[in-house]
């Protein structure tokens, strides 16, 4: 609050001030005393000692008025105007045996502090001109004071420069106090603006700090989340806020858009659902980006939307593309059936042309089969309604017969140097059968089609461990292909992409087939990655979890 720092040092100055009154008056009273009773008793001036007995008593009168009145404004005033008299009572008489005259050097220090600047210089003022006076009277003899001119002179100069010197000092304390105020406001009005700004943000807006505790939540964020107002501040985020993944399981934290831009720096945007504080669930995009100070990663802020009209048109979407697949099929199995019919010759014998035409209906029809299977695939994927049913399986076995069925459909031209590598140790591993034909088929098929005449294609197939994917199946498949140009690579699990390098060589590609191997690969809690480089040839790594472990992460 602008403003603010102002009062509280004028709180502080004016308790600071009262605290110099109550000492220099105790102070004064005590010293006026004795020297008032000094000049009685011992050097018999009983009209300067009640003077001075007089100035002690209105030092009292000062403090109890401070304390009745509380005004600080009078009291210092007061107490100033005592030591004034005072001081003036010490040049006329020469105090005792004329050493008097070292009083006047504390009164600067006294004006400044009590009455502030100009107050200061309004005292000064007021004690010089008195001296001056004395001065002049003293010249034209009308009075005769115990200092001589030589001495009030030198004494002049040197409170002039003590006034200049205070006066100098609290002038630069001045600017600086009023600098600092004034960053102070400025910070303050920066603050407040990015969180009025923040505040009415449509979109959630969550900061962490750097070990993951929540240390600001916009009031959208907060009002997605199903939290009331600061509830969320202080808290684990990951705990706070579970992320599940379309079959409603929890998703790891390693696996989390924000844990990566904590952990690894990284910055994510990505559809994910989020379960509010009830635990139902809330579909958002997600941006979230590590705050980096000096290379150093002091925390994490995200962005969310809520996208649950967005996820509902999209499940309408694939609930049509399921519906018309599934209808489809039908008619598809017919042609393929009716065309086998014909061209055994069931209906008679073809003519050439006629058993050609027949021919590429079959093939045509053959096409449009797999691109309603990869449209089914990918919509029951979409809607989460792919069972997984994990049953013993030989691999090598499985993998065998996509390349002989993968071979007999090459063209006869084309001839490719396939190497098999399967892991001896391996065991009949549990895995859905279903899962690790369609991830096969789609790499088999890619390195096949993008590799050109006399290529080579490698598959290596192994189980692995480690910490973070625990007992896993890798399958790698390798090729001496086209390789994927350096600048499409981002988008190669996107749905329906096509690289510009083979668009014009094969045309009969959906761009289905790599968005389904990730999309099944990460259902079941795998992942996939490749390295490829232009006409040089392509690997791609699919690192699938055995279903045991599926199953115990299941349970836990
Ligand atoms: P498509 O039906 O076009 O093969 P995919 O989804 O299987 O669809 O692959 C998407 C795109 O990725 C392909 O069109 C191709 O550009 C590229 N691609 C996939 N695999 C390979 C590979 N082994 N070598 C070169 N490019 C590949």
């Amino acid at each position: 609050m602008p403003g603010m720092p102002n009062r509280s040092a004028e709180g502080r100055l004016v308790a600071e001030q009262t605290r110099v009154i109550y000492i220099y008056s105790l102070l004064s009273f005590l010293s006026l005393g004795v020297f008032g009773s000094l000049q009685i008793l011992v050097e018999g001036n009983p009209w300067l000692g009640a003077l001075e007995l007089a100035g002690g008593f209105v030092a009292v009168l000062v403090m109890l008025g401070l304390r009745i009145s509380r005004n600080v404004v009078l009291a210092r005033n007061m107490l100033l105007l005592c030591i004034l008299t005072f001081l003036i009572v010490m040049i006329a008489t020469g105090g005792t045996a004329g050493t008097g005259i070292f009083w006047l050097f504390l009164f600067p220090v006294s004006a400044f502090f009590l009455a502030g600047k100009k107050g200061g210089l309004f005292w000064m003022a007021a004690l010089i001109i008195a001296v001056i006076i004395f001065m002049i009277l003293q010249a034209v003899s009308l009075v005769t004071i115990p200092y001589s001119f030589i001495t009030l002179r030198q004494m002049l100069f040197t409170l002039l420069v003590i006034t200049v010197g205070i006066y100098v000092y609290q002038q630069s304390r001045e600017n600086m106090a009023n600098e600092t105020i004034k960053s102070q406001e400025a910070s303050e009005e920066e603050k407040l603006k990015a969180e009025t700004i923040i505040e009415n943000i449509d979109e959630g807006v969550v900061g962490l700090n750097a070990t993951g505790s929540i240390v600001m939540a916009s009031r959208a964020a907060e009002h997605l989340l199903g939290w009331g107002p600061g509830g969320l501040i202080g808290k684990n985020f990951f705990e706070a806020v579970p992320m599940v993944d379309e079959r409603g399981k929890i998703v790891k934290n390693i696996d989390r858009p924000m844990w990566l831009s904590l952990k690894e720096k990284q910055i994510t945007k990505r559809p994910a659902t989020y379960l509010r504080n009830d635990k139902t669930p809330l579909p958002v995009d997600i941006t979230s980006k590590a705050i980096i100070i000096d290379g150093k990663v002091h925390g994490a802020i995200a962005t969310f939307r809520d996208i649950t009209e967005e996820t509902a048109i999209d499940r309408a979407k694939s609930e049509f593309v399921t519906l018309a697949s599934h209808q489809l099929r039908t008619p598809i199995s017919a042609i393929a059936w009716m065309s086998e019919l014909l061209l055994h010759g069931d209906a008679g014998k073809l003519k050439t042309d006629q058993a050609d035409y027949i021919q590429q209906i079959y093939h045509s029809n053959k096409r449009m089969a797999a691109l309603v299977d990869a449209m089914l695939t990918t919509s029951s994927l979409e809607l989460g309604s792919l069972s997984i049913r994990p049953e013993p399986i030989d691999i090598p076995k499985v993998c065998r017969q996509i390349l002989v069925q993968r071979l007999d459909a090459l063209p006869a031209d084309k001839v490719l140097h396939i190497k098999e590598h399967y892991d001896p140790s391996l065991p009949e591993i549990s895995l859905d059968p279903n899962v690790v034909k369609t991830i096969l088929q789609n790499l088999i098929a890619n390195a096949f089609k993008y590799t050109n005449n006399n290529g080579a294609v490698t598959i290596t197939i192994k189980q692995t461990n480690n910490d973070i994917s625990g007992d896993s199946l890798l399958i790698e498949v390798a090729d001496t292909g086209l390789g994927i140009p350096s600048n499409e690579q981002g988008k190669i699990f996107t749905k329906l992409f096509r690289a510009k390098n083979i668009k014009h060589k094969d045309t009969d590609g959906t761009g289905l087939g790599l968005y389904i191997v990730k999309t099944i690969a990460e259902y079941v809690g795998g992942k996939i990655w490749f390295t490829s480089e232009e006409n040089k040839g392509s690997t791609f790594s699919v690192l699938l979890p055995l279903a045991e472990a599926q199953k115990k992460e299941e349970t836990a």
